[in-house]
C-alpha cells in the first residue's frame, strides 16, 4: 500500500492522533436508527487507544454550511460511541479553538474525545490552509479512517493531511484493499455488473470499467437505454432515448478494448408500477406497448451472467438489475447476488460490491456478509469505480 497504515506507528503513549470518521448516520426522533458507522470505527480507536493514544475525533453531520446549526450537533453520538466501546467519550463544543485543546490535554493516555460538527466552520468545505492548520495545532497525528468522505478535499480530509504525519486508519485500509483487489489489481477474468435506473448517472463508471473488465453485464433501467439503441422495443419503460448515440460509443468502446458486454436476452414486463402486479416474460425483440413497462431481467439472463460469473475471478457489483424494491422484480438480483455468494463462500471468486441501493438488495437477499466486501460509501465508491482519483486517499499517499 503506498500510504501508512496504523501498524506504522509505534510510539504513542500520551500522544493525540486526530481521526476523521464518518458519524454521519441516519438520525429519527434523536435516536440513531443504524449505527453501522459507528461500528466502523471502532478497530482504529481501540487500537490507537491500546497504544496509549489520546483519540480526537474528527466529523462532520449533515450540511450546516459553515455555519453553527445547534440541531446539526454531533453531541448525541458520544453517549452512542461510549456504549460501544465501553469507555467514557468526552465532547468538545467546538473542532478546533483553545477549549478543545484543553479539552483533549486533560485526558488520560487511551482517553476519546469527539469533537463538534467539522462543518460548523466554513474552513472545512473550502479545504481552507488556515483552517487545516487550527484542525493540525490539535494533535500529533492525523489518522483519516473515512473512506466515505475521501471523495470530498475538505479541510478535514485533505488539507491536513499534508501538515502532520498522515496515516490509513483499519476501516480506510480494510476498504482501499477490498477496492484494489476488485479493480486495481484484479485476478482475471473479471466481471462487472451494472444496473440501476439511469445511464447517465452511471456514464464516467461504464467508460471506466469497459477499459478494466473482461465482461461488463448492464442491467435494469439503463440495460433500456442500451437495448433501445440496438433497435429493440423497450415500451414504455424507463429509458433515456437521448443517449442512443452515448450508448453505441460505449459498446463501440467496450469492443475496441475486448470487454465483452451483456445485455438482457430476456426481460420481465409489467404495466403497472406496484408490487406483485399481473407480469409476463418476454425474449428481447418481442414487440411491447405504450403501457409496457421493463422491470427486471429475465431467467434466460440471469442464467448467462451466472454461467460468465462461474468462469470469473472477480466481480465488482453497483446497480440491482430490477427493481427490487418491488416483488416479483427482486428476481434477477436476488439469484445473481445467491450465486455470487456461493462463489465467493466457495473461494472461486472475490466479490466486492457498493452502492446505496445495491447494498439495501443485497440485505434484502440475504448474502451481504457472504461477499468479500461490501463498500457503504456511497458517493466515494461511485467516483473510485469512474477511476478518479479520490483527494482524501491522495493526501495519504503523500
Ligand atoms: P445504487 O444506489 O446502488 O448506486 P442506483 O441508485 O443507480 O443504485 O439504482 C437503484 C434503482 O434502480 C432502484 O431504485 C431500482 O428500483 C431502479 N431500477 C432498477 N431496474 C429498473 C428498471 N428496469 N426500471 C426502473 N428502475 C429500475
Ligand atoms: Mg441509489
Amino acid at each position: 500500500m503506498p500510504f501508512k497504515t496504523l501498524d506504522d506507528v509505534s510510539d504513542l503513549n500520551g500522544k493525540t492522533a486526530l481521526v476523521r470518521v464518518d458519524f454521519n448516520v441516519p438520525v429519527e426522533d434523536g435516536r440513531i436508527t443504524d449505527d453501522t458507522r459507528l461500528r466502523v470505527a471502532l478497530p482504529t480507536i481501540e487500537k490507537l487507544t491500546a497504544k496509549g493514544a489520546k483519540v480526537a475525533l474528527l466529523a462532520h453531520f449533515d450540511r450546516p454550511k459553515g455555519k453553527v446549526v445547534p440541531s446539526m450537533s454531533l453531541k448525541f453520538v458520544a453517549p452512542a460511541l461510549a456504549a460501544l466501546l465501553g469507555k467514557p467519550v468526552a465532547f468538545a463544543d467546538d473542532a478546533v479553538g483553545d477549549a478543545t485543546e484543553a479539552a483533549i490535554k486533560a485526558l488520560p493516555a487511551g482517553g476519546v474525545i469527539l469533537l463538534e460538527n467539522v462543518r460548523f466552520h466554513p474552513g472545512e468545505e473550502t479545504n481552507d490552509p488556515e483552517f487545516a492548520a487550527e484542525l493540525a495545532r490539535l494533535a500529533d497525528i492525523y489518522v483519516n479512517d473515512a473512506f466515505s468522505a475521501a471523495h470530498r478535499a475538505h479541510a478535514s480530509t485533505e488539507a491536513i493531511a499534508r501538515l502532520i504525519p498522515a496515516y490509513a486508519g483499519e476501516s480506510m485500509r480494510r476498504e482501499l484493499t477490498a477496492l484494489d483487489k476488485a479493480l486495481g489489481n484484479p485476478e482475471r477474468p473479471t466481471l462487472g455488473i451494472v444496473g440501476g435506473s439511469k445511464v447517465s448517472t452511471k456514464l464516467d463508471l461504464l467508460k471506466n470499467l469497459v477499459g478494466k473488465l473482461d465482461y461488463l453485464s448492464i442491467g435494469g433501467g439503463m440495460a433500456n437505454t442500451f437495448l433501445f439503441a440496438q433497435g429493440f422495443d423497450v415500451g414504455g419503460s424507463l429509458c433515456e432515448k437521448d443517449l442512443k448515440d452515448t450508448a453505441l460509443e460505449i459498446m463501440a468502446a467496450a469492443a475496441e478494448a475486448d470487454c465483452r458486454i451483456l445485455l438482457p436476452l430476456d426481460i420481465v414486463v409489467a404495466q403497472e408500477f406496484k408490487a406483485n402486479p399481473a407480469n409476463r416474460t418476454e425474449d428481447i425483440g418481442a414487440a411491447l406497448s405504450d403501457a409496457d413497462k421493463i422491470f427486471d431481467a429475465g431467467p434466460k439472463t440471469v442464467d448467462e451472467l451466472c454461467k460468465v460469473m462461474a468462469g470469473a475471478k472477480t466481480l465488482i457489483w453497483n446497480g440491482p438489475l430490477g427493481v427490487f424494491e418491488l416483488p416479483p422484480f427482486d428476481a434477477a438480483t436476488v439469484a445473481t447476488a445467491k450465486f455470487a455468494a456461493q462463489q465467493t463462500k466457495s473461494g472461486k471468486l472475490v466479490a466486492v460490491a457498493g452502492g446505496g441501493d445495491t447494498v439495501a438488495a443485497l440485505n434484502h437477499a440475504g448474502v451481504a456478509d457472504d461477499m468479500t466486501f461490501v463498500s457503504t460509501a456511497g458517493g466515494a465508491f461511485l467516483e473510485w469505480m469512474e477511476g478518479k482519483v479520490l483527494p482524501g486517499v491522495a493526501a495519504l499517499e503523500g
